[in-house]
């Protein structure tokens, strides 16, 4: 037996399927979860001290690599002057000046502690700011887990959701419409039957938790034109896409300004963080100014905030994002080319540091695309992977992250290995 094995038949005792967030589990992909103990640059190790060349980047957060000198510089001298002070600290305006100069969209920021507190507290903030109950979110993108989130389609496309989840009440998911990703006809739709209803659509810029799902241009314009003419809060979902697609976020590359926008992964550098803003108008709606409510403990704490100022700084380097986007491309392309050599049904793509494998000829533009790749081929690849010392996501239908620290070594050494599982198939 392995030490990961041992180590999750023994997690498994007195925590719920041996993880703390289902898709470690390995569930999707079969077999026993790789425990890890230590990470540096591009690399991970194992409980076993096999070391992989790391391709989730613990879902995104790491694109500075693991373990960067300065950013654990920063969190050790932080941590010396108090771990938690429940009260403002100079870091936590240091981080909201910050975002707020880099996103034209964001006049104020809230800061919190996950993604999911930032989704959850932007939907509120929409409701309370517009009077409103009713939400739209697409199906296969995610938005963390809150009750109104977790919400599969209705019986037809513009009827009221039904929970994905148990203990999601009927009642809560009854306020969330799910339409198709990139479906601008269904939007219209919808729009035209009910806009004066709906509070907020809420959306993956790019969607990074159906695999990667790029957005078509005119469908991201005519979402903003829709809740602009109705009056509906759009909300960028970027706690994948923010400053993991680019210097500006999926809006700056897109070149659409949300209302609200919800960050988190990136801006914590590795540490627990979230932060949702925008509008000064929507923004000022929160207490202690307005009437709706937010609060947290640990939000803006002060490791956390220097683990990410530090990460954001660093990525401003000119040049950095043209480096990772031309990574994330080197591999993704070499797949490519070396799958179609060998006539393998097989696609890939990148926005930035982020990227979709596809065991399906050409990359999906929805859910349902999605769901036509060939998931047995996926898993027989990641297993193989695994074997060679390449960690990708445990799921073929997450997305693909690499970091500043990935370069032409780790890209030549996948694409070898990948070489022989094509040669085989
Ligand atoms: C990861 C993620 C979340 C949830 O963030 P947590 O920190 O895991 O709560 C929300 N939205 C998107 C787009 C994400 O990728």
């Amino acid at each position: 037996m392995t030490n990961s094995q041992n180590l999750f038949e023994k997690s498994r005792i007195h925590i719920p399927g041996g993880v703390n967030s289902p898709v470690r589990a390995f569930g999707s992909v079969g077999g026993t979860p790789i425990f890890f103990k230590r990470a540096k640059g591009a690399y991970v190790w194992d409980a076993d001290d096999k070391s992989y060349i790391d391709y989730v980047g613990s879902w995104g957060p790491m694109i500075l690599g693991h373990a960067h000198p300065e950013v654990i510089r920063v969190v050790k001298e932080t941590a010396e002057l108090g771990l938690s002070f429940g009260a403002p600290t100079e870091l936590e305006l240091e981080m909201a000046d910050l975002l707020c100069s880099l996103l034209p969209s964001m006049d104020q920021v809230r800061l919190v502690s996950s993604g999911t507190e930032a989704t959850m507290s932007a939907i509120r903030l929409a409701r309370g700011y517009t009077g409103r109950s009713a939400i739209v979110k697409f199906e296969g993108c995610y938005h963390g887990h809150a009750d109104s989130l977790l919400v599969k389609a209705g019986s037809g496309a513009l009827t009221f959701g039904n929970p994905s989840s148990a203990g999601v009440p009927p009642e809560t998911a009854q306020h969330t419409l799910v339409l198709d990703y990139n479906n601008k006809g269904q939007l219209e739709e919808l729009f035209a039957k009910m806009g004066d209803q709906i509070a907020a659509v809420i959306i993956e810029p790019v969607a990074g938790n159906m695999n990667l799902v790029a957005p078509e241009k005119p469908f991201l314009d005519a979402l903003r034109n829709l809740c602009t003419k109705h009056g509906a809060v759009l909300i960028f979902d970027e706690v994948m896409t923010g400053f993991r697609v680019g210097a500006t976020c999926a809006q700056g590359l897109f070149g659409i300004k949300p209302d609200l926008t919800t960050l988190g992964k990136v801006i914590g550098g590795g540490m627990p963080v979230g932060a949702f803003g925008g509008r000064g108008d929507i923004m000022q709606q929160l207490a202690p100014l307005g009437p709706v409510y937010q609060a947290g403990t640990l939000s803006g704490n002060p490791v956390a905030m220097a683990a990410g100022l530090a990460t954001l700084k660093l990525l401003q380097i000119p040049g950095f994002f043209e480096k990772l986007s031309d990574t994330a491309k080197a591999l993704t392309v070499g797949l490519s080319d070396i799958a179609r050599e060998k006539g393998i049904p097989f696609s890939a793509q990148s926005v930035g540091g982020m990227f979709g494998l596809y065991f399906r000829d050409a990359p999906p533009r929805s859910y349902a695309e999605v769901m036509q790749c060939d998931k047995a081929a996926f898993n027989h690849f990641f297993h193989f992977m695994v074997e060679e010392g390449v960690y990708l996501a445990p799921s073929a239908f997450e997305a693909g992250f690499v970091s500043i620290m990935h370069g032409k070594d780790e890209i030549d050494r996948t694409l070898e290995s990948a070489k022989k599982f094509f040669s085989k198939a």
